[in-house]
């Protein structure tokens, strides 16, 4: 941090990287809040995350909430569709777009309903990987143009519901992932005189670099080998339904961060879909799957949270790849299918958290003047600290002051020294840190043992909201989710904090941060006055976070507010949904607790407890009322 020049919007955004991160969405604003520009086509529209922020407060909505931008999902729908279409015809390719949105990355009905709503000019679809997710499917794809796609593993159950699918008019894919699928689709649709649309999936080498590239090669856990997918074609010729076999379906991995992995699949696919069509197997969809990564540490690379290509590159890579292979080959253009889910909901909503207190490494100070006979342990510590200004050897400094605390402990723990001495050690040495932290930052080479101290010296912020309910991945795979403060930018950072959650799990922390266009474990911000509320956004929890977290100490799912964009007012939105987070009881009730009977049993003791005098009737009352309220209440932090 450099203290002598004034600090502008331009270094808050070079320090926070939100544009880099922001997908066109996020600035900071001049005011230092972050702003939301949800309608790429209406730049004038841009949403105050304070004002968000201020009317959440005065509905009385709770933090920490979700915020879901419908106008941001809905852009992203028409991105993708129009980024396909546009290539499309500039490349005189021959085939149509059929996207299909997987809703395991945001299963929420309202996001699949504005997916489905903003995508229904393109006829865009919906993919199903579990029973469960089919039947929402089957509900909410009505359009017979578009595609619903089902992969995953299928019961007896799932293949008759596709089938009923098809007796609906829709066209309903069913992704072979295993040959024995097969043999009951083909068995069920006779019985039923239903005739099914069918695809399989291919297992590639083509694989993707990151944290998914299991999903293809030879370990995969899905697809069909080359005898199996040519098995599969001459079985279904056997039984009179080659013409049935219509899509050939491959997914590399999600977060694709190397743009080589793509073109390399769909190379592949492209060879493969044109020899089944030299066999007679006249195929005609491709399904590249989904894969398409998202930038979330703003560094346009390959490293596992980001991507070295843009939508535009990913779309021509399909489109060109396609239709060279296919020109080569002379076999139609096959119509392209895409499933990516990350891409389309990852921007669209966002976690607003509080900070709720600090925890100083030294935070509590003991007064430390000389005493008679104190040790001599004491005494070092103190004539370092006194000398430290004419040090020149820091490193020798601190290795020191380390010792001489470590040998402190031992010696408490001997019955040398008292409790307080040890004390007073602490205060003299987290004294001798901050000083030396100071001292450094005018050196130009920091020595080994001192480029801790940032970190040791560093605040952990203490923010109302759980790591394992809306962050799973930041934990789970060490995914990196932007955080930044959402007001007060214009100011200066005076501090470095990581951030922890309120879980008593001490894996539910924030210790990986994009500042200054790098991965550090600090996050410079602002300090706070005491009793000053302040905000904190995580970025870009639309695809996955939003649906997979857990329940860990009975944080339950979060208060919702969903926001529509709108030109005519004041402050360009108006909060259209709240959707209420998980109530105490919700969460006891799916731990099999009976929350109404346990209301019951605490007035019963309380009544116990008045009828021995040891509470008054007046306050048994209020004690019996009191945790009934808490039953109902809101399971994280109450801080108003
Ligand atoms: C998970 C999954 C997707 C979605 O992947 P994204 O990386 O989110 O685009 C698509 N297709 C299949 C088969 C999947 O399993």
């Amino acid at each position: 941090m450099t203290q002598n020049k004034t600090w502008t919007i331009e270094d808050a955004e070079r320090t926070y990287g939100v544009s880099s991160w922001g997908g066109g969405y996020f600035h900071i604003g001049e005011n230092g809040n972050v702003k939301v520009s949800p309608d790429p086509s209406n730049p004038s529209m841009r949403i105050d995350f304070k004002a968000v922020i201020d009317e959440v407060s005065q509905e009385g909505i709770q933090f920490p909430v979700v915020v879901r931008f419908h106008d941001v999902l809905r852009s992203q729908v028409v991105g993708i569709n129009e980024a396909f279409n546009s290539t499309i015809s500039e490349a005189s390719y021959n085939g149509e777009y059929r996207g299909v949105y997987p809703i395991k990355v945001n299963q929420m009905r309202e996001v699949v309903e504005e997916i489905v709503d903003a995508g229904a000019p393109y006829d865009f679809g919906l993919e199903a990987g579990s029973k469960s997710e089919l039947l929402a499917v089957l509900a909410y794809n009505t359009n017979p143009n578009s595609l619903t796609i089902l992969n995953g593993y299928k019961d007896e159950e799932f293949i008759r519901l596709s089938l009923l699918g098809r007796k609906l008019g829709r066209k309903v894919v069913v992704v072979i992932e295993k040959y024995s699928e097969l043999l009951m689709l083909v068995r069920l649709s006779k019985e039923l005189n239903i005739e099914p649309i069918i695809g399989l999936r291919s297992k590639m080498t083509a694989m993707g670099k990151g944290k998914w590239q299991g999903s293809s090669g030879e370990r995969a856990k899905f697809g069909l080998t080359i005898p199996e997918i040519i098995n599969s074609a001459r079985y279904l010729e056997q039984e009179g339904m080659a013409h049935t076999l219509k899509l050939l379906h491959f997914h590399i991995g999600s977060q694709l961060t190397d743009i080589r992995a793509i073109k390399d699949a769909v190379n592949e696919g492209a060879r493969i879909y044109s020899e089944l069509h030299g066999m007679g197997f006249p195929l005609e969809y491709v399904d590249v799957g989904g894969g398409l990564g998202i930038d979330y540490d703003g560094s346009k690379s390959t490293n596992d949270s980001s991507r070295n290509y843009s939508l535009h590159e990913y779309v021509a890579d399909v489109i060109y790849g396609m239709k060279e292979i296919c020109d080569l080959e002379n076999v139609p253009h096959p119509h392209i299918v895409t499933e990516s889910g990350r891409a389309i909901t990852a921007h669209h909503s966002c976690v607003i958290t509080e900070i709720v207190g600090e925890i100083k490494a030294d935070g509590a100070m003991l007064d430390t003047v000389a005493a008679e006979g104190e040790h001599i342990l004491l005494k070092n510590i103190r004539e370092l600290l006194e000398n430290l200004s004419n040090v020149t050897n820091l490193q020798e400094a601190y290795n020191d002051a380390s010792e001489w605390k470590e040998q402190a402990v031992s010696a408490f723990k001997l019955r040398v020294i008292s409790l307080e001495e040890l004390g007073k050690i602490e205060t003299l040495y987290w004294q001798i840190m901050r000083q030396l932290q100071l001292q450094y930052r005018d050196v130009e080479f920091v020595p080994d043992g001192l480029q801790h101290l940032d970190f040791s010296l560093s605040s952990q912020y203490l923010c109302n909201f759980s790591i394992f309910q809306s962050a799973a991945d930041t934990w789970a795979i060490d995914q990196i989710l932007p955080v930044v403060p959402l007001t007060g930018m214009d100011q200066e950072p005076d501090i470095d904090c990581s951030l922890v959650d309120i879980t008593c799990d001490s894996d539910g922390k924030i210790d990986r941060f994009v500042i200054d266009r790098a991965i550090q474990n600090i996050m410079p911000i602002r300090s706070l006055a005491p009793n000053e509320k302040a905000h904190l956004g995580l970025f870009l929890t639309g695809a996955y976070q939003d649906v997979m977290g857990d329940m860990h100490n009975l944080f339950g799912r979060l208060n919702e507010v969903h926001i529509f964009s709108y030109d005519d007012d004041p402050e360009d939105f108006y909060i259209e949904e709240v959707v209420k987070g998980s109530s105490v009881e919700d969460v006891l009730s799916i731990m099999q607790y009976h929350p109404k009977t346990m209301a019951i049993d605490v007035k019963r003791q309380i009544d116990k407890q008045v009828a021995n005098g040891q509470i008054l009737p007046r306050e048994g009352v209020k004690w019996t009322d009191f945790y009934e309220n808490c039953l109902e209440g809101y399971t994280y932090l109450k801080t108003e």
